[in-house]
C-alpha cells in the first residue's frame, strides 16, 4: 500500500532522515522503534506528507508521488494526489487532536463529510459503527473533556477509521496514557491488527510491537539500523545499539 525509498528529510542544517527504505504491503503491521530523536515521527509525517522530503520516492498503491523543482525546493506537484494519498493514510497522533467543542460523533464525522463530501447519513451510520467497535458507542454525545484519556484516543482511531483509509499511520497512541487505560487502546489496535488492517506504528511500547507487528523497524538516527520479523529482533538481535536500545526500555 505505502512504500518508502531512501528518503532524505532535513530540517535546515540537520539531516534528520539518511535514506530511509519502509515498505507496507496491505494487511502488513510495520513496527517503527529507536531513541528519541531518532526520526520516527518525522518518517510519519513524511509519509502521509505533512512534511516535505528532499530526496527519494514515496509510492501510494504504486503510484509515485510526482515532484516538482528538488532538493530544498522540491514539493509535491499535484495536490489532488496529496489529498487522495494523505486521506487513505489516517494519521493517529499521541494527543488525540479531537476538536473540543464538538461531540464524539460530530468529531469522528467531520472529516469524511467536508473533506471527502460524503453523504452525511451515511457517514452517521458509519461513524456510530466504529465508535462501537473501538468500545465507545455510548459516548456519541458527549465532548471529549467528558472522555478519558483511553477513550479519547479510542475516539481519535474511531475517526481515523471513518474515513475508510488504505492505512493507519500510529505515533505513539499510546504513550499520554496512564498504564490500565494504555491496555485499552492496545487491545483496539491488536483488533485492528486482527482484521488486517494495513498499519505502521510507531511506539515505545515493545510487547505491542512484539505482539501485533508483521515487520519491525529499528531507526537510528536517521537510518534503519536493524529490521526484522519481532520475534528475530525482539529475540536475537544483531546490533549493539539495538540491544542497548532494548535494554534501555525494559
Ligand atoms: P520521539 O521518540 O521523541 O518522538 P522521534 O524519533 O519521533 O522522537 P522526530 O520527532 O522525528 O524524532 O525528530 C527527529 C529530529 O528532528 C530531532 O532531532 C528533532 O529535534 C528534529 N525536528 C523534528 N521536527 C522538527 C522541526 N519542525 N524543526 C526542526 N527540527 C525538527
Ligand atoms: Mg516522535
Amino acid at each position: 500500500v505505502i512504500e518508502i525509498r531512501n528518503l532524505h528529510k532535513s530540517y535546515g542544517d540537520l539531516e534528520v532522515l539518511k535514506g530511509v527504505d519502509i515498505t507496507a504491503h496491505r494487511g502488513d503491521v510495520v513496527s517503527m522503534i529507536g531513541s528519541s530523536g531518532s526520526g520516527k515521527s518525522t518518517l510519519l509525517r513524511c509519509a502521509n506528507l505533512l512534511e516535505d522530503s528532499q530526496q527519494g520516492d514515496i509510492l501510494f498503491k504504486g503510484e509515485p508521488l510526482r515532484w516538482k523543482g528538488e532538493g530544498l525546493h522540491r514539493r509535491p506537484a499535484d495536490p489532488k494526489q496529496v489529498l487522495r494519498i494523505r486521506t487513505n493514510l489516517s494519521m493517529v497522533f499521541q494527543q488525540f487532536n479531537l476538536w473540543a467543542h464538538m461531540t464524539i460523533l460530530q468529531n469522528v464525522m467531520e472529516a469524511p463529510v467536508t473533506v471527502l463530501g460524503r453523504d452525511r447519513a451515511e457517514v452517521e451510520g458509519a461513524a456510530r459503527k466504529y465508535l462501537t467497535k473501538v468500545g465507545i458507542g455510548d459516548k456519541c454525545d458527549a465532548y471529549p473533556a467528558q472522555l478519558s484519556g483511553g477513550q479519547q484516543q479510542r475516539a481519535a482511531i474511531a475517526r481515523a477509521l471513518c474515513m475508510e483509509p488504505e492505512a493507519l499511520l500510529f505515533d505513539e497512541p499510546t504513550s499520554a496514557l496512564d498504564p490500565e487505560l494504555e491496555q485499552e487502546v492496545v487491545k483496539v489496535i491488536k483488533d485492528l491488527a486482527r482484521e488486517g488492517r494495513t498499519m505502521i506504528i510507531v511506539t515505545h511500547d515493545m510487547k505491542m510491537a512484539h505482539d501485533v507487528s508483521s515487520h519491525v523497524v529499528f531507526l537510528h538516527q536517521g537510518r534503519i539500523e536493524e529490521e526484522g520479523t519481532p520475534d528475530v529482533l525482539f529475540g536475537a538481535p544483531k546490533s549493539e545499539r539495538l540491544q542497548g536500545f532494548l535494554k534501555s526500555t525494559t
